[in-house]
């Protein structure tokens, strides 16, 4: 036989041997894998061993809980709560539920932290460029957006113990860039109660990790490449092994609108009132809790590379990847210091 042959069906070997390995752990009994629709995206739950209660039972509580979380902050839902404080007029005390409290408080604190550069009531200059709820034309007049800035401002909403106060008329609350992370928690603190401890929590890309999988590995997670012309061998720019922590996902790749199903996105700087700068293709941040890295990772996309890493520095337990494309539309990967320990050594 000649080499050249020789070598083909070593390859076709292999290649069966890998397809029927991947089924297997696949297959494998002691994992369970749910899936639905939420948050104008798709959510999974992956947990190793057997829990207590029944897939069907656990599923329900997983669709009760994230009800809650959209009734609360959807601003999609004009039943919703958000909807309906942004309705109320401004100077009237507003009670609000225990999650939009949380939601709202952390949103508040990482807006003080980064000075503005995150902002929950920039929704209506999400709107203005055509992302929000109430779909604007498309690129609007500079006086337009400068109009709508002297409406906004996260120190016009006020918040004490869970009482709000807007303090200026018109004002809206907008927690889409962090909801999504709460929302991820809320689903890991379901599989606690019912004294799960090795699971994967994932809505849209956004994820949270503890224990182990079901080869009593950490879990490896593969952050992909924001490349839709990357071959699949090179698909992943990272893989972390976590047994703990969250990971959040902020981008106005082309590729990352699309895979929002529909539900386009724009990160805008409330400072400028204008879309953070397109050179920036995509954050990922490791954080303590998904709210945290969700909320974290839209920030540095508005406080760009160089501030934004340094932001990151200086917070212990936070680290980033920024993902830049460069004219030639080559990809610039930059971690934060601790990023690498992330990942298994090579
Ligand atoms: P995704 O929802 O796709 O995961 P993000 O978490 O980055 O992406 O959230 C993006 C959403 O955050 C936008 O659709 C908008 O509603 C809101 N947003 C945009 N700019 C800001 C900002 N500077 N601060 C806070 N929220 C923002
Ligand atoms: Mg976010």
């Amino acid at each position: 036989m000649q080499r050249r042959t020789v070598w083909l069906i070593f390859a076709v070997v292999l290649l069966a041997a890998l397809g029927f390995w991947r089924q297997w752990q696949v297959l494998q009994p002691d994992a369970l894998t749910l899936r639905g629709e939420t948050m104008g995206t798709t959510y999974s739950v992956r947990i190793a061993g057997r829990p207590a209660l029944s897939a069907e039972r656990l599923q329900a509580l997983l669709t009760e809980r994230l009800g809650q979380v959209n009734a609360s902050m959807s601003t999609w839902d004009p039943r919703s709560e958000i909807s309906r404080i942004n309705a109320a007029p401004a100077d009237t005390p507003l009670r609000l539920g225990a999650d939009l409290r949380i939601v709202l408080a952390a949103a508040l604190a990482l807006s003080r932290a980064t000075d503005g550069a995150f902002d929950p009531t920039v929704g209506p200059l999400v709107n203005l460029w055509g992302f929000g709820p109430d779909r604007g034309s498309g690129e609007p007049l500079p006086g337009a957006v400068a109009e709508i800035q002297r409406r906004i401002g996260y120190r016009h909403a006020e918040l004490e113990g869970d009482v709000l106060t807007k303090t200026r008329e018109g004002l809206q609350i907008d927690l889409s860039a962090i909801a999504k992370g709460f929302g991820v928690d809320a689903l890991a603190r379901v599989l606690e109660a019912n004294g799960i401890r090795d699971y994967v929590v994932e809505i849209g890309g956004d994820l949270v990790v503890r224990g182990h999988n079901p080869q009593g590995q950490p879990w490896g997670i593969g952050i992909e490449r924001p490349d839709e012309a990357a071959p699949p061998g090179e698909a992943l720019q990272a893989v972390v092994r976590l047994e703990a922590g969250a990971l959040a996902t902020s981008g106005t790749y082309r590729r990352f609108k699309r895979a929002q199903g529909g539900v386009r996105h724009h990160i805008i700087d409330p400072r400028t009132g204008y879309p953070t700068q397109p050179t920036l293709a995509e954050v990922t941040v490791y954080a303590p809790d998904c709210m945290t890295a969700d909320g974290i990772a839209t920030a540095l996309m508005v406080l760009g590379v160089r501030e934004g890493m340094a932001w990151v520095e200086a917070r212990p337990g936070i680290e980033a990847l920024f993902v830049e494309e460069g004219a030639d539309r080559t990809l610039r990967r930059q971690f934060s210091s601790g990023f690498p320990a992330l990942q298994p050594p090579q």
